[in-house]
């Protein structure tokens, strides 16, 4: 069994993606080729946003946008505790300060009361500016975009949403990528929208910050003079044959492959709902994860390591996402934040296990998953 198989996509697509990548091969088109742009158009009718600015990767889109946000020193982004590392290093590379804050404890994104809280913080010690929320879809859930707009407006903040993980999920009939101010998702392949190595995608609907977007994606050049730059960006374009892959993924993640792995998610539930000592991901009603991980919790540290080795024992891979808060990585020391204000991303941190799921996982494969979880819980 694989966590993610990328294998089995490449045998159901294999006719379309090898067609996409000879065609552009042979148009020698690699950057910013056709495809950059059809894709462009298709991502951002499809999340609905007015446009879609492509990058290399998640980590430059987070990137990208902060720099369009004009965050730099002495402004403060408040970014939940537990993530990927990539949520908070953009903003520390540009010299901004990251204010983690700690999660809700059903959902596993932020809590806007901790966020709320947190800001109050910051303007009372009077340091920093309080200038962007950096709320993550966790594991594919969309976090509570209604609250954290509420506090956004109460104090002035941009929103930035990290969409990485959250690709196809959704609130109502608003999709990830389309809330806040902008958005961003990565292509790596392992996530829900994943090319043949490292992507991304900024998402507006504000003609300026697009303008701006384009410029710094490509050394920041003026519209009409590639050799006249009006300041300095970075090169972080999408490849032509990343993009050309992602045109029949996409189709097929549109036509079967969210309601799929949402299927999956579903047998998962079913069965562990009925076994004792086992906490089920939790998607709040009107909510739709895109699933790109399924999280279960156990009561303690203990039994979630037992677990985990009763099913490595029958080779089912499984992974901890994440073993420690952002305020806990080394990188972060400096910060020298206590615990105790993260008191839901420390159980998290101990307690979660990521089990297999992708599109491809049959139900029969599930059902083995749990069968082991309630033998050995
Ligand atoms: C993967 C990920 C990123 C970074 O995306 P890359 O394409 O790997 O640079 C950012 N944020 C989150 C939450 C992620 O999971």
């Amino acid at each position: 069994m694989q966590f993610k198989d990328l294998e089995a996509q490449y045998r159901r697509l294999k006719p379309e993606i090898d067609a996409a990548i000879q065609s552009v091969i042979e148009s020698s088109h690699f950057i910013m080729g056709k495809p950059v742009f059809e894709l462009e158009e298709q991502l951002a009718e499809y999340v609905g946003r007015k446009y879609c600015i492509s990058c290399a990767s998640g980590t430059d889109a987070l990137q990208l946008s902060l720099m369009a946000l004009n965050v730099g020193t002495g402004d403060a982004v408040f970014v939940p505790d537990f993530t990927y590392i990539a949520s908070a290093g953009a903003a520390s590379l540009l010299g901004a300060s990251v204010i983690p804050v700690d999660i809700d404890e059903t959902t596993f994104n932020i809590s806007p009361e901790a966020l709320d809280t947190q800001i109050k913080r910051v303007i009372k010690d009077g340091n920093l500016t309080p200038k962007v929320i950096l709320p993550v879809n966790l594991f594919g859930l969309p976090a509570d975009y209604m609250e954290i707009g509420r506090i956004a407006c109460k104090y002035g903040l941009k929103i930035l949403e990290d969409s990485a993980q959250g690709f196809g999920g959704s609130i109502g009939c608003k999709k990830a990528c389309s809330f806040g101010d902008i958005s961003v998702t990565s292509f790596f392949p392992a996530k829900p929208l994943g090319c043949y190595g490292d992507g991304g995608a900024v998402f507006v609907d504000n003609d300026e910050l697009k303008s701006r977007l384009i410029s710094l994606r490509a050394q920041g050049r003026s519209a009409d003079d590639k050799y006249d730059n009006i300041e300095i960006g970075i090169n972080s374009r999408l490849d032509t044959i990343q993009a050309a892959v992602l045109l029949p993924k996409f189709k097929a993640f549109k036509e079967y492959e969210l309601d799929a792995v949402n299927y999956i998610a579903d047998v998962y539930t079913d069965r562990l709902s009925k076994v004792g000592n086992i906490t089920v991901p939790y998607v709040p009603d009107g909510y739709r994860s895109c699933q790109s991980q399924y999280t279960v919790r156990f009561k303690d540290e203990n039994t979630r390591n037992r677990v985990r080795k009763a099913l490595a024992e029958k080779e089912i891979p499984t992974n901890i996402y994440y073993p420690r808060g952002i305020h806990q990585q080394k990188a972060y020391e400096k910060m020298n934040r206590s615990s105790l204000l993260y008191p839901n991303t420390v159980k998290a941190t101990q307690t979660v296990l990521s089990l297999p799921i992708h599109p491809y996982l049959s139900e029969a494969d599930a059902d083995k998953v749990s069968e082991i979880i309630a033998e050995s819980v």
